[in-house]
Formats: structure tokens, C-alpha cells, sequence
């Protein structure tokens, strides 16, 4: 009985020794294989600000505000085209944008019916001479610091661009109006548009940047890659992705 153990014990302890001896084995080789590790350089892209211009009027990117007018003030797009969308006013100069914009908007509308809504385009381009009415206008029916809070100058309007929309649903409910960003409708184009490349361009919470009341309808497009980019980063305005100052009233 005694011997049986001892016998039992003398193999596990063999074993044991083994085991111990096999594992010494592998370790020791295996820190010869281990090669110092130099952390990697992060691979994530960095976003490139300068790929276009933020003041020539044909760019993508072009930034107007009540400190930055459009150079020339007389500048006309060369691409203008009318989207095949609903439009409020068929046939009218300001249902035409920015082929881009047409690209996108088409792309952006077709979505939004998929998902039940009926959006139309309720303004596009606006000329120079179009803004000087416009904004005189307003000033008749109150004074230049009311149009001002409601109106561009002629020449610092984004509507020049061609790269800007109001958008409204085609029922034609709140049109150009704060309550647009109550309905389905509105709440659709806050949450959606940024896929299309575009920007809700004066939000709510921005007014001392943007120098403009909020404008749920008024989207601006800027192409997906910056789109996408100021959603990730959250950022809502161009002045501040761009890092060009708040423009929150005319300076003269
Ligand atoms: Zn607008």
C-alpha cells in the first residue's frame, strides 16, 4: 500500500519536474522572439482645412457673413441649374442653385420620401440686383437695423453662392418660419442633412456667430466631407470651423 503511493508520488513529482522544466523551456524562447514594441503613429487622417478656398465664391467652401461679403459683389455662378424637386415657385430664377447643390438636394429629397416626407424647395439662387430689392424693402417697411436681423445686404447674401436652400414641407406649412423646425419635416432636415453635405447654417444657439436669428429652413452646402466632419466634431458653424471669428453685425 505504502510503496503503491510512494510509487504514485514519484510519477507526479517526475511529472511535475517535467512540466516545470517544458514551460522554462518555452518561456525562455519565447523572449527571444519578443522584439521591442514602438507604438504606431496614429493612422486616422487628419482633416485637411486648407483643401479648399473659404473666400473664392465658386468654392465649396466659401464662407460669406456680415464681416466677409462676396468678392465680387457682382458674382454670378457659372453652373446654375434648376433641381428636379418640388419647387414653390416653378420656373422662377430662385428655384436654381449650384449644380452641386441640385446633385445633392435631388439626393436629399429622394430620401426624405423614402422615409414619408414631402419637402420642396422654397428658395435657391438669388442675383445681386434681386438682394438690393429685396433688402431695400425692408428697410422701407422698418429700418436698417430690423432688416439687418432678417435680411442680408445685397452682397452678403448665401443665396448668391448658389450653394444655399430654404427648404420648407410641400404642404407649404411654416414657411420660412421658426415653427419649420417643430414639424416632421424639420426635424427630418436637422437630423439628415449632413449626409447630403449639407449644414443647417444658422442654428439656434449661434446667433452671436453667425449674426443671424435662427433659420431651420436655410440649409448651405459645404460637400460631405466637411459635413461629416463638423457632425463629428460637432460643430455647428463654419465661422468656428474655420477659425474666422464671430460676424455678428456689419461693421459699418
Ligand atoms: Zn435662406
Amino acid at each position: 500500500m505504502v510503496k503503491r503511493f510512494l510509487k504514485l508520488l514519484g510519477i507526479v513529482l517526475f511529472l511535475l519536474v517535467i512540466g516545470i522544466g517544458v514551460r522554462t523551456f518555452i518561456i525562455r524562447h519565447d523572449k527571444k522572439e519578443l522584439v521591442p514594441v514602438t507604438p504606431k503613429a496614429s493612422t486616422a487622417p487628419v482633416f485637411d482645412k486648407k483643401q479648399f478656398s473659404t473666400s473664392d465664391p465658386a468654392s465649396i467652401w466659401m464662407v460669406v457673413n456680415k464681416h466677409r461679403p462676396i468678392n465680387p459683389v457682382s458674382y454670378v455662378p457659372a453652373d446654375l441649374v434648376i433641381p428636379n424637386v418640388p419647387l414653390r415657385v416653378p420656373g422662377n430664377d430662385s428655384m436654381q442653385v449650384r449644380k452641386v447643390t441640385a446633385t445633392a438636394l435631388e439626393m436629399m429629397f429622394a430620401a426624405a420620401k423614402a422615409d414619408g416626407l414631402n419637402l420642396m424647395l422654397s428658395s435657391g439662387y438669388r442675383s445681386y440686383q434681386y438682394q438690393v430689392g429685396l433688402y431695400n424693402g425692408y428697410v422701407a417697411s422698418s429700418s436698417v437695423a430690423e432688416a439687418d436681423k432678417t435680411s442680408a445686404r445685397p452682397g452678403y447674401s448665401e443665396h448668391q453662392s448658389g450653394l444655399a436652400a430654404d427648404i420648407e414641407p410641400a404642404s407649404e406649412k411654416c414657411d420660412v418660419d421658426v415653427c419649420f423646425a417643430q414639424l416632421p419635416e424639420g426635424v427630418w432636415l436637422a437630423a439628415n442633412a449632413y449626409k447630403y453635405g449639407f449644414i443647417i447654417r444658422y442654428t439656434s444657439d449661434k446667433v452671436p456667430v453667425t449674426g443671424y436669428t435662427y433659420e431651420p429652413w436655410h440649409v448651405r452646402y459645404v460637400g460631405t466631407a466637411l459635413s461629416n466632419e463638423m457632425h463629428k466634431e460637432k460643430i455647428e458653424t463654419l465661422e468656428e470651423f474655420f477659425s474666422l471669428g464671430a460676424a455678428p453685425s456689419y461693421s459699418s
